[in-house]
């Protein structure tokens, strides 16, 4: 099944399936080391550069704001949600505990 994600609105939006799905406005919480120094980073988005899918799994690239500390950097890869059943189901962006992994190790576990 094929799953078409796109931005919208100058990365306002992302649409899955011709569906407006997730907005910018959200707040993420992601956990420790990945963004800033914070522990969680209450992290603001403001723009989504890119969207793509990986099996099931929505993927975000986007810029945002950490609420606490105010630094400001792109975020690769952002798990915004899954499709389940041909239906997109979006995660709480305050249970989302996103980190990045370094290339070399996820490659070294596949
Ligand atoms: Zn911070």
């Amino acid at each position: 099944m094929t799953i078409a994600v796109r931005t919208l609105d100058d990365g306002a939006w992302i649409s899955v399936n011709d569906s407006r799905q997730v907005s910018v406005s959200d707040v993420w919480t992601l956990s420790r080391g990945v963004f800033c120094d914070c522990e969680p980073a209450y992290v603001l988005l403001e723009a989504f550069v890119d969207v793509s899918v990986d099996g099931s799994i929505v993927f975000a690239d986007a810029v945002g704001q950490c609420l606490e500390c105010g630094t400001r950097d792109p975020i690769d890869r952002l798990p915004v949600g899954r499709v389940v059943d041909g239906e997109f189901r979006p995660y709480d962006p305050e249970g989302v505990q996103w980190r990045v992994e370094p290339e070399s190790e996820r490659a070294s576990r596949e």
